[in-house]
């Protein structure tokens, strides 16, 4: 897999050709605030290279690891004492965008909770 994918969404935003509300960035991470929140605190933490989901990232221990620890920063940064965080993983789990990343939600109390009584 390219380290860079031209026509991914998310590429384009670690490029900055796309414009995003960044919230946390090194040399390995992007984290930004997702456009269509679905909870107070709803962030999303990509790798800056292109894997297309979470089985691909696997594959590449130390950059899973460098999402891990994206997530972290974002917890601390934004002081959050608690938090949900979501992979989705294929269109039918409501993956839309192919560039991996991880949905952490904070705010609304037990998200988890919330969506299996929807
Ligand atoms: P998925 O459904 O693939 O798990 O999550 C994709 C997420 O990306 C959605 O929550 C959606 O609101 C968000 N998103 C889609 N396009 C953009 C964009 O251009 N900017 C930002 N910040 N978020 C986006
Ligand atoms: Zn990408």
């Amino acid at each position: 897999m390219a380290d860079s994918v031209a026509d991914c969404l998310f590429c384009s935003i670690v490029a900055g050709r796309i414009p995003a509300d960044l919230v946390y960035q090194d040399a390995d991470v992007v984290a930004f605030n997702d456009i269509a929140p679905k909870a107070p605190v709803h962030v999303l933490v990509i790798p800056r290279r292109h894997f297309t989901d979470i089985r691909e990232l696997a594959k590449d221990p130390a950059a899973a690891a460098s999402v891990l620890a994206g997530i972290d920063a974002v917890a601390g940064e934004r002081g959050l004492e608690y938090f949900t965080t979501i992979f989705n993983t294929g269109a039918e789990s409501g993956q839309t965008v192919l560039h991996v990343h991880a949905h952490v939600l904070s705010g609304s109390g037990q998200f988890w909770a919330h969506a299996k009584s929807a």
